[in-house]
Formats: C-alpha cells, structure tokens, sequence
C-alpha cells in the first residue's frame, strides 16, 4: 500500500489529506486542517469515516512554516505512516503549465516567478513544496494548478482588449477553480453519460465561486479571468466589475492599493452587499431586505453569465451544481435554475429538495445535475499518476 499525502495551503490555513493507495485507486485515510493560522489557530482532523482525531488550539502556530511543523509533529504521533509522494494545490500554473508536474528545482523556479500573478496565494502554496524539500528530498512532490484545466481555450477567448505588450507579460485571462472542474469532468460520463460529451456549464458555487462551459468534458470558457476577482459574485468579492470603479476608489476616494486590496477580496461581495453575511445560510434565514437583496443579486448574475457561456457552447445539454452552495442549497439551485428556463432547464422541485443527482425533470432540454466535487481526490490521482510505479 502507497501513502499519497494532499496539502492546500493558504494564507491562514493549512488543508491536508491523507490517502492509501490499493489496487491503483485512492482512499482517503484523513482529512484535517490547520485554521486561524496566526490569530486562533487550531489543529482538526478526522479519519476516513469522520471520527475525531484531533480538535485543539495550537497557540504556536503563528505562521505557514510553524503550522506545517505542527501538523508534521502530530502526524507523527499516528504511527509514523510513511509518505510516498505529496500532492500540491498550486493556484497559478501561468501560460504554459497544462497539466500538473513533478517538481524540481527548475519546476519551482519557474513557480515562483508566477508569484506575482498570484501574489496573495502562490507564495503560499509553494512554502510548504521547499519545506518538504529540506526535510525529506527524496519524497516526491507534485503541483497541481487551478489554472491548468482552462489552457485549452482558443487564443481569442484568453487575451483583454489591451496592448499586446501586456498580453505578453502575462496580463490575460487565465481561469481558476480547475481541479474542480476537471473532477466534475471525469464524474460526469459515470453520473449522466448521455450529457458528457456534450456542451456542460459547471457552476462551482461555494466561498469563491465561478462557471466553466465544457465542451467533451474539455474548458472553454470560464467566469474567472486574470485573478479570482472575476465573474460571479462571492462571499465577499464583487465578482465582475467596472474597472472605472477601481480608479474611482484611488483617484478620489485616495484609498491604497492595499485598502482596494482588502476591499476587494474581503469586504465585498454576499458580505458587503447585504451588510449582514458571506454565508448564504445567514442571508436565506435572514427576513432582512438587504439579504434578498444579495441573494437575488447572485442569482441575476449567476443567470447573466450562464447566457454569456452558454453561448460560448453554442447552446446547453447539462448545468452541474457544485461547491458549498451549489452543493448543499436548494433554494439558490431553484433561484438559478428558473434564470435558465429560456434555454429549456425545467427544475424538479421534489429531487432539487431530496438533493439528488439530476434534479431535472425527464422533460427538461437542459440536464440538471448535483455532483459534489473533490479537488483532493483529484490531487491524488494525478500525484499518484505521476509517480507512477517507481515510489
Ligand atoms: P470554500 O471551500 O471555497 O471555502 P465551500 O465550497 O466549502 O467553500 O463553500 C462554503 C460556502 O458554502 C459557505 O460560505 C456557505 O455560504 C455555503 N453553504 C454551505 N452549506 C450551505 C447550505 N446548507 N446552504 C446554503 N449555503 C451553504
């Protein structure tokens, strides 16, 4: 049996899976993470069936190294499982990484001179990639991109209306959320074979939230842009947005890069709109107008670009619900599901409620579906991929 380790590291947590590997086919062993990573930070973990393994403060932990180091002393005390490879979630994989990678040194350069398109993220994902370098170099590492599902989108569908000069330093469209969308990709020939192939809108709605148009189960186009700002409204970014509003905020408003910065990624979006919450539970339970308001803001926009990418697909065979909210909220389903009623979705409103797979009716143009994603499972599959026979 191989032991794949999947690390998801951010800016204040640290997400971490274990795997065993049998017969070629990965099964999570334990899922865990660090959170509130210099503020409260606590250390959780479950096993394979969800029993609690650990669930404590670590007040040590002030920063990404010293949870990694915390985390590692306390996988310790398991038993010492030995680790055969890790897979990492790496955000930016820029214009030329399609696939995921085995890293080495050059791989790593090449990493780190992404950062700057990524500057809040990528740093932090490769941190933890040179501290299981120096501890066991010869343990294989592999990235895995949010961005590399979308590399096949024609040149036109990637470029800004702006000076080639830019395009060329890396000012395009790049697309994020890949891992999910391409694990939603291979679920759907086992989920609704007769849509696979065909022209699928998978909408990851969760914290951070976009749409991908697939055609055969390949991107073409996505809500995601230049950064994670793009698109759909979230939990607390403004989604698509006038960049006349950007200059408005420094020229007159003489706010910093870093005020805009904070506004944009963290005041923003479900949060800033109804003043109230990011967290759609909090806005459905709320009789507050501004939380109606936020919720039907998202709903309009989740309908606005489902039109914009179902065009891009030359019409719609199948729309797939996925993330936090698409997973679990009915009630944003059938907001979002009425808003593609001209393109031919008919919503069965007893399977939406019972959260069954296809929540569409038999007569519906437009094939419905809940498929919950799993970007760590799709880490270790490439991981173990990629280390093929030899670890
Ligand atoms: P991320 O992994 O990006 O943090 P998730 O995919 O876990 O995000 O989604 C988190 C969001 O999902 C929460 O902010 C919350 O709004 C939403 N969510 C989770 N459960 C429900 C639910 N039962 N009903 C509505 N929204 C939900």
């Amino acid at each position: 049996m191989r032991t794949i380790l999947v690390i998801n590291a951010g800016s204040s947590s640290l997400k971490f899976q274990l795997f065993d590997v049998e017969s070629g086919a990965p099964r999570r062993a334990i899922r865990g993470q660090m959170d509130g990573i210099g503020v409260h930070p606590r250390l959780k973990a479950t096993d394979g069936a969800g029993a609690t393994l650990v669930d404590r403060a670590e007040t040590a932990v002030l920063d990404l190294p010293s949870a990694v180091e915390a985390t590692r002393a306390w996988f310790q005390t398991l038993g010492g499982a030995r680790i055969d490879a890790i897979g990492h979630r790496v955000v930016h994989g820029g214009p030329d990484f399609d696939h995921p990678v085995l890293i080495d040194d050059a791989v790593l350069d090449r990493l780190d001179r992404l950062s700057p398109l990524a500057p809040l993220h990528q740093p932090n994902n490769l941190a933890p990639i040179r501290l299981a370098r120096e501890i066991n170099p010869d343990v294989p590492q592999v990235a895995c991109f949010d961005t590399a599902f979308h590399r096949g989108h024609p040149a036109f569908a990637d470029c800004y209306a702006l000076p080639r000069a830019l395009h060329d330093e890396g000012i395009r469209r790049y697309g994020f959320h890949g891992l999910s969308y391409e694990y939603i990709a291979h679920r759907l020939p086992e989920v609704a074979p007769k849509v696979a192939g065909g022209r699928v809108l998978a909408a990851h709605l969760g914290s951070g939230a976009s749409m991908c148009a697939m055609r055969g189960g390949r991107g073409v186009e996505c809500t995601m842009g230049f950064t994670a700002l793009d698109g759909l409204p979230m939990g607390t970014r403004p989604g698509q947005l006038d960049p006349g509003v950007v200059l408005h905020l420094i020229e007159e408003k003489g706010m910093t890069a870093a005020e805009v910065t904070r506004l944009l990624y963290h005041e923003a979006g479900l949060k800033g709109l109804s003043g109230i919450s990011n967290d759609v539970r909090v806005l459905l339970a709320s009789d507050d107008p501004a939380a109606a308001l936020a919720l039907d803001h998202f709903a309009w926009r989740c309908g606005l670009h489902a039109g914009g990418l179902a065009a891009a697909l030359g019409g719609l065979d199948a729309f797939v619900f996925t993330a936090g909210i698409g997973e679990n909220s009915p009630a944003v389903r059938a907001r979002v599901a009425e808003r593609l009623a001209w393109l031919g979705a008919e919503l069965d409103p007893d399977a939406n409620a019972a959260g069954a797979t296809v929540i569409s009716t038999p007569a519906s143009r437009v094939t419905l579906l809940v498929i919950p994603t799993d970007e760590e499972l799709m880490i270790a599959r490439h991981t173990l991929a990629l280390i093929g026979t030899a670890a």
